[in-house]
């Protein structure tokens, strides 16, 4: 499913009007407009290479370390943020598409229905991600995330780029939401998209944290009884056992609590050393316009209303999925929150651990309304 470093590459530099052919060593062999050579300080021609160590002779180093690499973000200036593309999209039937819509809404407390349906210009967001995953591991890579400018719906976009036109400044007049509404739930999607692709790592990271917790635990524990032993040795000359007694007593309390600070901060210094740290950065955008059916739904729970547009994306050939307006990495089913209407996914519609209740996590970023109580670490 995920893309290679080169093809996300050469994806870009065919949007930005190179040409790309794919050599047999691995290598791309491009042909770049001066425009494109300027930006990223390349020849007009010459070839990329995505290994560390191989010898493709002159080929340009493409790696995530390369002075390449860096400059492709350079790409997001110049033509105002991002480049612009039409893609000429086949509109189903309406009659097929309400069809589906039962299928893909599926609202666990509140009911919807139809209101009307039109065919509309909308736009999405495609945003290459770099990520950056340290731990005492790093793992690199890149996220694609299609993003809905109208509904926010986003997913992961692992295929190649459709046939787009480049449209220039774009057409004016679409309806969406403002870009760093866009932007933010695109780069909330990506880390969790993210975290999804490196569940394998996260799993590792937590069993290796487990193990190396037990380890220095039972080594404290050990140390704990040596203390024990060698006070007893020591005081064994004390006359009074009275005395005596009182006084392992108290250099034993202070021993075991000296070795108990020592073990936290050593259990602290794990929990530092194996907690993941992901970092995104955008290195290309595309904002793609495109005509495509919309379903305008009127979701109802208890007295109130709200009218959502749902959306067909012609890009792959389905209904967008609800956005969740908290991760924006939705899993189904989904809730409906009773002071805002949030669409929310079943992760972030939390249930408190110390009162059981449930709450919306786009109400309350805080935690749990009822008890105050915070959320430390945000979403789990
Ligand atoms: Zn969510
Ligand atoms: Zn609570
Ligand atoms: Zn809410």
């Amino acid at each position: 499913m995920n893309k290679t470093l080169s093809e996300v590459i050469a994806d870009i530099l065919i949007h930005n009007g190179a040409v790309i052919e794919k050599k047999d060593d691995g290598c791309l062999e491009f042909l770049a407009t001066e425009t494109l050579a300027d930006k990223l300080g390349l020849p007009d021609y010459g070839r990329l290479r995505f290994g560390y160590n191989d010898s493709s002779g002159d080929a340009i180093s493409a790696t995530y370390d390369s002075e390449l690499f860096k400059a492709m973000a350079k790409l997001l200036k110049g033509k105002g943020e991002f480049s612009v593309a039409s893609f000429e999209s086949s509109c189903p039937n309406t009659g097929k598409l309400l069809k589906n819509l039962n299928e893909t809404i599926v609202l666990n407390n509140a009911a919807f229905r139809l209101e009307k349906s039109e065919t509309k210009e909308i736009s999405y967001l495609l945003c290459y991600f770099k990520y950056t995953a340290i731990s005492d591991e790093k793992r690199e890579g890149i996220a694609q995330v299609l993003i809905n400018e109208l509904n926010l719906s986003a997913i992961p976009f692992e295929d190649g780029l459709p046939g787009l036109e480049d449209s220039g400044e774009g057409s004016a007049g679409i309806e969406r939401q403002d870009i760093e509404t866009v932007f933010r739930s695109s780069y909330s999607a990506g880390v969790e998209m993210v975290k999804e692709r490196l569940k394998d790592f996260v799993r590792s990271l937590e069993r290796r944290l487990n193990r190396d917790i037990r380890r220095v635990h039972e080594y404290y524990e050990i140390l704990k009884n040596e203390a024990g032993i060698a006070i007893e040795k020591k005081t064994a000359s004390t006359g009074d056992r009275r005395v005596r007694e009182e006084e392992i007593e108290r250099q034993l309390k202070k021993k075991i609590n000296a070795i108990e600070t020592e073990c936290k901060w050593k259990v602290q210094d794990l929990i530092t050393k194996y907690s993941l740290n992901i970092q995104i950065e955008p290195l290309s955008i595309i904002r793609i316009e495109t005509q495509s059916p919309v379903l305008w739904i009127n979701i109802r729970r208890r007295l109130a209303s709200r009218s959502f547009p749902v959306t067909y994306n012609p890009l792959i050939k389905e209904l967008d999925a609800l956005p969740c307006e908290l991760c924006f990495n939705p899993k189904k089913p989904y809730f409906i929150c009773d002071n805002k209407l949030h669409i929310i996914c079943s992760t972030c519609f939390k249930i408190c651990p110390d009162c059981g209740k449930q709450y919306c996590g786009a109400c309350h970023i805080n935690g749990c309304p009822k008890c105050g109580n915070k959320i430390k670490s945000g979403r789990k």
